[in-house]
């Protein structure tokens, strides 16, 4: 297999050099064309919850006060992705003019790139694209500035609401909703928070008009998507592909031959087993255990070789490090997961304890405050329940 014969898109990574031209044409049109354009594009949110992005912007329009703020969520830290850390290296200027087109609409002055700590190294030359993009806005009239926001490398910070507890100088940890960012986000203002994804998906809609976007997909899941592919295939890396695939076209595509699960949406997606590789579509209506698949973009392969027991053993040892211990379900929760799968793999507890502890995962699921807590029974269960024999003494 070579990269060549895999069906590629390239519309987020088309280096393209007309930015002022798609500003000044997006900006002749009013905000209820903007809003229906993104709405009947189809465009969801790409960090994995799949927010309709149209909605979120119009709910903030919506919002009065004296000032908003856009956030482009680029604290990429979900195990197994890496897709937004490409896109900012490779065409920052989609995303920030994405930025700029949410700020005119929703009446916002400032933005801000909320930037994972460990990508420090993208700073430089994201503030000379910066630079140049604020002498852009000075021409074209537009009164909007976007500053660099480094995080720390704390996972939760990704979660929208501890993202605004961090800049706000506070402890990272997750806040109640409602109220929701569009309401009351960052410093309490209307804010519309984005994926660095999603944002660069606007621009190709402002270009090339929502209905090329929608051609592309599947029913709810239109567009194309940026995944991370990594694992066990001779080709890793980063491919924009569209929605609609089954995950058995995926693997013959990507897998070494030998794939035995492959693990979507990272450490908080779901594990698919061969066996349901063909009736698995990748997309926001593909579901498992009645819930959505993350489309946060990671598909991480794991071949024969792989245990499955090391697999799930190393997602518990990260929720249990980047539980911000909050809520005692998470905080409690994951640790109790990562003893009794150890408990059960050395003999101490028999094969039946894994039954309570996916009990345990799926009262995570309800009980937990955040989408981390409530996650965990993704991997858990989809890992427990289709490789048991893997998990006992
Ligand atoms: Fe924190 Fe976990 Fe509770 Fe989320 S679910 S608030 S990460 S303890």
């Amino acid at each position: 297999m070579t990269k060549k014969q895999l069906q590629r898109l390239d519309l987020i990574f088309k280096n393209e050099h007309d930015i002022e031209e798609i500003l000044t044409k997006t900006f002749s049109k009013s905000n209820e064309e903007i809003i229906n354009d993104l709405i009947s594009s189809g465009l969801k949110g790409r960090g994995g919850a799949g927010f309709p992005t149209g909605l979120k912007w119009k709910l903030a329009s919506e919002e009065e006060t004296d000032s908003k703020y856009i956030i482009c969520n680029a604290d990429e830290g979900e195990p197994g992705t890496f897709k937004d850390r490409e896109i900012l290296s490779r065409v920052p200027h989609k995303v920030l003019a994405g930025m700029a087109v949410c700020a005119r609409l929703i009446g916002a002055r400032q933005g801000y790139i909320y930037l994972r700590g460990e990508y420090v190294f993208l700073r430089p030359q994201l503030l000379e694209v910066i630079n140049e993009f604020h002498q852009l806005l000075d021409k074209i009239g537009l009164d909007f500035r976007v500053e660099i926001f480094l995080g720390s490398g704390a996972y939760i910070c990704g979660e929208e609401s501890a993202l605004f507890e961090s800049m706000e100088g506070k402890r990272g940890e997750p806040r109640n909703k409602p109220p929701f960012p569009t309401q009351q986000g960052y410093k309490s203002k209307p804010t519309v928070i984005n994926n660095v994804e999603t944002l660069a998906h606007t621009y190709s809609i402002f270009k090339y008009g929502a209905d090329k976007f929608k051609d592309l997909g599947v029913q709810d899941s239109r567009g194309s998507k940026v995944f991370s592919v990594s694992g066990d295939t001779p080709i890793p890396g980063i491919y924009e592909l569209e929605f609609g695939m089954s995950l058995q076209k995926f693997v013959d595509d990507f897998a070494d031959g030998d794939a035995k699960a492959v693990q979507v949406g990272g450490a908080s997606g779901f594990c698919v087993p061969r066996k349901k590789f063909e009736k698995t579509v990748i997309g926001y209506q593909g579901k498992l255990r009645g819930t959505s698949l993350p489309t946060g973009g990671s598909m991480m392969i794991f071949n024969s070789s792989r245990s499955m027991y090391n697999v799930l053993h190393n997602y518990l040892d990260f929720f249990v490090e980047e539980s911000c211990g909050q809520c005692t379900p998470c905080r409690v929760g994951t640790q109790q997961l990562l003893l009794g799968i150890e408990a059960v793999k050395k003999g101490d507890q028999p094969s039946s304890y894994l039954d309570k502890l996916m009990e345990l995962a799926e009262a995570m699921r309800i009980t937990a405050k955040c989408g981390l807590g409530q996650s965990v029974a993704n991997s858990f269960s989809s890992i427990v329940e289709n490789f048991k024999e893997e998990m006992i003494y």
